[in-house]
C-alpha cells in the first residue's frame, strides 16, 4: 500500500493537498445572466444553446450548483464547497420562463432571479406575470428584490432609495411569499422572506451599502469575481453573463476561478478622480513567478506600480469616459487552469446612460 508517509514526495504531496484545500476553501462562483434568448439584444442575453452548454459543463465536470441562499448560509459558517457555482437572472424576462426554466429543471440546478416589481405589475410584454412567476417558483426557481422600477440609485434620495426597496419587497411578499413551514406560519402567520438585494445596473456607492446594510439586506453588485469569506456583504460580486462575456471558453475560466488572496477593503466605486487608481495589498508577499503573471485589464491600457511585492497601484492610461468601467486583475493560482481574480466596477454618476 501506498504510504504517503514513506518518502518526500509523499510529503510534498501532502503540503500540496493542504496547500490546495486552503486556496479552495469557501469560495463560490455567482454568474448572472439577464435574457435567454436568440432574438433579444445581444448586450444582455445569452443564446439557449450555448447557456445548455454551461450547464452541461457544469455536470459533466461536477461543479456544486447551490441556491443562493444556501451558499449565503454556508458562506457565513466558512462551510463552502469547492467547484461552488450559484446562477442568477436580473430583471425577470419572459425568457426565464421559457428558455431558461426548462434547461434548468432538465439539469437539475437552481437560479435565482432579481425582480424589478413595477415592470412586472404594469404587465410589460418582456416580463414574466407574477402568475408565471407562482407557477416556477420553487426548488428551480427564487425569487428576490431588485428594487421597484430599476432606477439608478446613485441619482436616488435616500428616502426613495428606502421606498424603492421596501415597495419592491411588499409587492414579492405579497405575490410570491407562502409559509415554508407550518410553525413559523402557525407562529407569525406569514412568510419571513430571505432579504437580498441586486443594485440595478449593480451601481452603487459605501452610503447606499450602508443603507442596504441597516434594512437588512445582503446584496449584489455586478462587478466580476469571487464570492468569498471576505467579500462585502453589501456588494457581492458576479460574472455577467451576456454578449461575449458568455462564450464557451471565457465562462469554463470563470466558473473555475478563486478569489484573489487580496485584503478587501470597501472600495468606494465612485471615480472622483479620472482615472482612479485600485490599490491591493496581497495577504503574503508575491514570488517572483505571481508578480510577473499578475495583469490586469482595463481598455486602453494600464500602469502598474510596484511596492516592494505585496502591494500594487492600478491606474488606467486613459480617462473612463463611462457611466461603468472595470478593472480586472488575474493571477495564476499554482493550480491548472485556474486563476486568482478580482475586478472592481468604477461608476461616474456624472455620464448619463
Ligand atoms: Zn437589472
Amino acid at each position: 500500500m501506498f504510504n504517503p508517509f514513506s518518502n518526500l514526495r509523499g510529503l510534498a504531496s501532502i503540503i500540496l493537498i493542504l496547500f490546495s484545500f486552503t486556496a479552495n476553501a469557501n469560495s463560490c462562483v455567482t454568474l448572472l445572466y439577464h435574457r435567454f434568448s436568440d432574438t433579444a439584444p445581444k448586450s444582455t442575453s445569452i443564446s439557449p444553446a450555448l447557456f445548455e452548454q454551461h450547464l452541461q459543463y457544469l455536470k459533466e465536470n461536477n461543479f456544486k450548483v447551490l441556491k443562493l441562499d444556501t451558499m449565503l448560509t454556508l458562506l457565513d459558517s466558512n462551510r463552502l464547497p469547492d467547484k461552488c457555482v450559484v446562477l442568477t437572472a436580473d430583471d425577470a424576462y419572459q425568457s426565464i420562463a421559457d428558455n431558461a426554466y426548462p434547461l434548468l429543471e432538465k439539469y437539475l440546478m437552481p437560479m435565482s432571479v432579481f425582480v424589478a416589481t413595477e415592470p412586472v405589475d404594469k404587465k410589460y410584454p418582456a416580463m414574466m406575470s407574477w402568475q408565471q412567476m407562482r407557477k416556477i417558483k420553487g426548488n428551480i426557481i427564487q425569487f428576490y428584490n431588485h428594487g421597484t422600477d430599476h432606477r439608478h440609485l446613485l441619482n436616488t434620495g435616500k428616502n426613495e432609495i428606502k421606498a424603492q426597496i421596501q415597495h419592491a419587497q411588499k409587492r414579492l411578499d405579497k405575490e410570491l411569499a407562502e409559509c415554508t413551514n407550518w410553525f413559523s406560519c402557525f407562529l407569525y402567520g406569514k412568510y419571513t422572506p430571505d432579504l437580498i438585494f441586486a443594485y440595478p445596473y449593480g451601481e452603487s456607492n459605501s452610503v447606499i451599502m450602508q443603507q442596504v446594510k441597516n434594512l437588512g439586506y445582503t446584496a449584489f453588485g455586478q462587478q466580476s469575481g469571487v464570492v468569498s469569506i471576505d467579500s462585502n456583504r453589501q456588494n457581492l460580486p458576479r460574472f455577467p453573463m451576456a454578449a461575449h462575456y458568455a462564450k464557451f471558453s471565457g465562462f469554463k475560466t470563470k466558473v473555475n476561478t478563486l478569489p484573489m488572496p487580496v485584503k478587501v477593503e470597501n472600495t468606494h466605486p465612485i471615480v472622483t478622480q479620472n482615472p482612479p487608481t485600485l490599490k491591493l495589498d496581497f495577504l503574503k508577499p508575491l514570488n517572483k513567478h505571481q508578480k510577473a503573471n499578475f495583469n490586469c485589464f482595463v481598455s486602453g491600457g494600464v500602469n502598474m506600480v510596484w511596492q516592494g511585492n505585496q502591494h500594487v497601484a492600478i491606474t488606467a492610461k486613459k480617462h473612463l469616459t463611462h457611466r461603468r468601467s472595470k478593472y480586472n486583475c488575474t493571477m495564476p493560482s499554482g493550480q491548472k487552469d485556474r486563476y486568482y481574480w478580482h475586478s472592481i466596477q468604477w461608476i461616474n454618476p456624472k455620464v448619463k446612460e
